[in-house]
């Protein structure tokens, strides 16, 4: 079944256009409306075609920045091939500033491939992997840690079964050169991600997680907008100077199984006693799960199972049983 969304611009040919995809969504307030998705496209002669996402999850604000300002200021003149924007990809979550969609729950980075006629969320996803993803040579997904999780300034691939692809992603991945990069297992804890919509397409693909915890840092952003020039450079698109033309050392480090995640064995407030970016050792203890309603009871101390490089922790202080506290990932030998 055809996507039921209709892109309001042309994708094909030189130039600069901005619009909507219009996804027919009729409600109590608009029988016969449409949720407007915003896109764009620059192009110009022949190159490779490279799909720039963010807001993938609605409240990750780095990427979404960091696309508008390249649509604004990117010119066709500046561009060999094609470069397709989607800076708020699941917009209804973006919208609201949640991660998943109001309208439907719906999780974007847990919905692909998605349903032709499905809920919004899983519409976005056919559309994206049926429509976009066939024209695309390269994608890059801005992602953060959004109102739950703090990263250390990272970006990260997919390994994936076609190491050729895999080969491509990982020189992407040194050409974004985010202070950390890591590598992450397909089939792991989830799926229907939109790596793995382009895993299965042979499309070399990275992400990233620039930060987190709802809000964005001049230093997050900068880190999406440098990443952005020097892959864009690698691919051959597009020659920004956001990074001065410099390439960045990157650290890259993977995240293997189940005893990289530490989660909340009680709830209570969660009181970290390490950073996103500090080196921890098997046994160390990582935080206190406090019970503020008893608060003469002792509190509760989780510890690393493992050594590594800390990735990324909760954010928020109220914390259920169950709730990620904690990854780490660890260098990948040379
Ligand atoms: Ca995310």
């Amino acid at each position: 079944m055809a996507s039921r969304i209709l892109c309001d611009i042309d994708l094909e040919g030189s130039g600069k256009r901005t619009g909507f995809l219009r996804l027919p969504h009729s409600t109590h307030e608009s029988a016969y409306g449409w949720i407007p998705i915003p896109v764009a496209v620059i192009a110009r002669g022949t190159g490779p075609t490279v799909l720039l996402s963010a807001g993938n999850h609605g409240d990750e604000y780095e990427g979404q920045i960091a696309l508008g300002r390249l649509i604004r200021e990117v010119e066709p003149g500046q561009v060999s091939g094609r470069l397709i924007i989607l800076p708020a990809a699941n917009f209804p979550a973006a919208r609201a500033g949640r991660r998943v969609s109001p309208l439907d729950a719906g999780n974007l980075n847990r919905s692909f491939p998605g349903v032709a006629d499905g809920t919004p969320t899983q519409q976005i996803a056919h559309f994206i992997d049926s429509v976009v993803l066939p024209m695309c040579d390269a994608a890059i997904d801005l992602h953060s840690g959004g109102s739950s999780l703090m990263y250390t300034p990272s970006a990260l691939a997919r390994r994936g079964e076609d190491t050729t692809v895999f080969e491509r992603s990982l020189a992407l991945l040194r050409a974004f050169g985010a202070p950390v990069s890591y590598i992450v297992r397909p089939g792991g804890l989830w799926g229907g991600t939109l790596s793995d919509a382009c895993a299965r397409r042979g499309i070399p693909q990275i992400g990233t997680e620039l930060g987190g915890g709802g809000h964005a840092t001049p230093a997050a952003i900068r880190v999406a907008e440098r990443g952005l020039a020097g892959a864009l450079r690698h691919l051959g698109v597009a020659d920004l100077d956001w990074d001065g033309r410099t390439p960045r050392a990157t650290r890259l480090v993977e995240v293997g199984g189940a005893d990289y995640f530490l989660h909340a064995p009680d709830p209570g407030v969660f009181e970290p006693l390490v950073e996103p970016g500090a080196e921890v050792k098997a046994g160390q203890p990582a935080g206190l799960i406090h019970q503020t309603e008893v608060p003469w009871r002792a509190p509760l101390e989780v510890a690393f199972e493992r050594d590594g490089l800390v990735l990324c922790m909760r954010w928020p202080g109220m914390t259920a049983r169950g709730d990620c506290l904690f990854h780490l990932g660890t260098d990948v030998a040379a």
